[in-house]
C-alpha cells in the first residue's frame, strides 16, 4: 500500500467532488486541470474511487498525466460510480471505513463543486479539525461562488455562538483552481505543535 501522510509536507492530496456527469463543463475541466496539477507536482491524489463526473475527470486527468492516484471506493458503489481501476484501487465496505482510509492517506483536502456527499465529506472532515482531531489543511474550489451559502451557513453558526470563532480560520477558499495548490501548501502546519493538545487521528 502507498505511503502514509506526512504532516509537514504534501504528498497527498484527498479530493472531495461530485460525482454527477451534469455537473457544469466548467467545473469538469477545472477538475480534469487540478489533476494534471498535482501530477506535475508529483503529489498524489487521493479520491472516491469512481470514473464518474469531477471525480472521474481529476483521476484520468492525474492518471493520464503520469501522477499517483489512489482511489477508495465500497463495494457497493463500484458499479454505480464507474469505480476507476486503471489506477490503484480499495475497495471497502462501507462509506465510514473509504471516508477514514481516504483522511489516512491525506496530508490535506480540497474541496470541488459537489452535492450532497461532497458536503458530508468535508463538513465531517472540518468538525473533526474544530474538535483538534487533526490539522490537514482544507481548502475550497469556490468558482462563481459555489460554495458561498456554505460559508454564509458556518459563519451564521459562528455569529450564533455556536461555532467557536477559530473554526473561520480552520479553512480557506480560492476561486481559481490553479490558486488550490499553493493554498493548501500554505496551510500545512509549521511546527511539530502546531496545535498543542490536539488528540490527533493520525
Ligand atoms: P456527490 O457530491 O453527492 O456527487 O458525492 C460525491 C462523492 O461522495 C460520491 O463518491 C459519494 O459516494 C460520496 N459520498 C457520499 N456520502 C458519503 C459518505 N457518507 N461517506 C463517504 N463518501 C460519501
Amino acid at each position: 500500500m502507498s505511503k502514509s501522510p506526512s504532516p509537514h509536507r504534501l504528498d497527498s492530496v484527498c479530493v472531495f467532488c461530485g460525482s454527477s456527469d451534469a455537473a457544469d463543463p466548467a467545473y469538469l475541466e477545472d477538475a480534469a486541470r487540478l489533476g494534471r496539477a498535482l501530477a506535475k507536482s508529483r503529489i498524489r491524489l487521493v479520491y472516491g474511487g469512481g470514473g464518474v463526473g469531477l471525480m472521474g475527470a481529476c483521476a484520468r486527468a492525474a492518471h493520464e498525466a503520469g501522477g499517483a492516484v489512489l482511489g477508495v471506493i465500497p463495494d457497493f458503489l463500484t458499479a454505480r460510480e464507474r469505480a476507476y481501476d486503471a489506477v490503484e484501487t480499495v475497495v471497502v465496505a462501507s462509506m465510514h471505513e473509504r471516508k477514514m482510509l481516504m483522511f489516512e492517506h491525506a496530508d490535506a483536502f480540497a474541496v470541488l463543486p459537489g452535492g450532497i456527499g461532497t458536503l458530508e465529506e468535508v463538513v465531517e472532515i472540518l468538525s473533526w479539525r474544530r474538535l483538534g482531531l487533526h490539522a490537514k489543511p482544507v481548502v475550497f474550489h469556490d468558482p462563481n461562488g459555489f460554495w458561498r451559502p456554505l460559508f454564509d451557513l458556518f459563519q451564521h453558526t459562528v455569529d450564533q455562538g455556536l461555532t467557536p470563532p477559530f473554526f473561520s480560520q480552520s479553512w480557506a477558499s480560492v476561486e481559481r483552481i490553479e490558486d488550490l495548490i499553493p493554498a493548501l501548501k500554505a496551510g500545512l502546519p509549521t511546527g511539530v505543535d502546531a496545535e498543542p493538545g490536539a488528540a490527533r487521528l493520525t
